[in-house]
């Protein structure tokens, strides 16, 4: 007996998610089949709707449901103070945990060379743009500490260096210690957040 085809191709999109085997594609599948039909409605309408109701920001390529975010349009931020992330997640980590008022800048990933990833792939272009704004005194890298980060952090230091010839103020600085080697600002809790803030150390 053949598996019915509407068991097959959901399966083949799970299986195109990060970190799901065809098992685990299989499991989830078979498992949506006890779920109600209205369940699954709601579902696959969050899916349809995930990407048209969200808007990249303009100004710092976080997700956002208006362009330009709130942080961006918000006046009371200081705009002087620029943080580099990986991911928008990194955004509504730092938020939540309370401990930074400036500006952010989303990469949407890091450097990787074993996957192809160069500096043309990110949002680096971008952020190099912005710089060339002399309100920004301070660039805090938060990168997580893993080879790509640190590869990623060696590229902005050499290309803010090359800016720097205009916009002499402009310094660069990098999470402090607390954060976990190889850890990810992700999982980070709040007061090793409000330590690696506090604790910045120029790059
Ligand atoms: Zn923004």
């Amino acid at each position: 007996m053949r598996i019915p085809r509407a068991i097959s191709d959901l399966t083949n999109q799970f299986e195109r998610l990060p970190g799901i085997g065809p098992k685990t594609a299989q499991r989830l599948t078979f498992y949506l089949l006890h779920v109600p039909q209205n369940v699954l409605d709601e579902f696959s309408k969050a899916v349809a709707e995930l990407k048209r109701g969200t808007v990249q920001c303009s100004v710092c390529q976080n997700v956002a449901e208006v362009d330009p975010c709130p942080i961006c349009a918000d006046s009371g931020r200081d705009d002087s103070v620029l943080m580099v992330v990986e991911h928008p997640l990194d955004v509504f980590v730092v938020e939540r945990a309370g401990v930074f008022g400036g500006v952010y800048h989303v990469l949407h990933g890091l450097i990787s060379p074993l996957e192809n990833i160069g500096p043309d792939e990110l949002f680096i272009k971008e952020l190099l743009e912005r710089l060339k704004n002399d309100k920004i005194r301070e660039i805090v890298l938060g990168l997580n500490p893993t080879m790509e980060g640190e590869a990623t952090a060696l590229y902005l230091k050499n290309k803010i260096n090359e800016l720097r010839a205009m916009n002499h103020e402009l310094k660069i600085t990098r999470l402090g210690q607390g954060m976990p080697t190889g850890g990810d600002i992700q999982y980070a809790d709040e007061s090793t957040l409000k330590q690696a803030m506090e604790g910045r150390r120029g790059y």
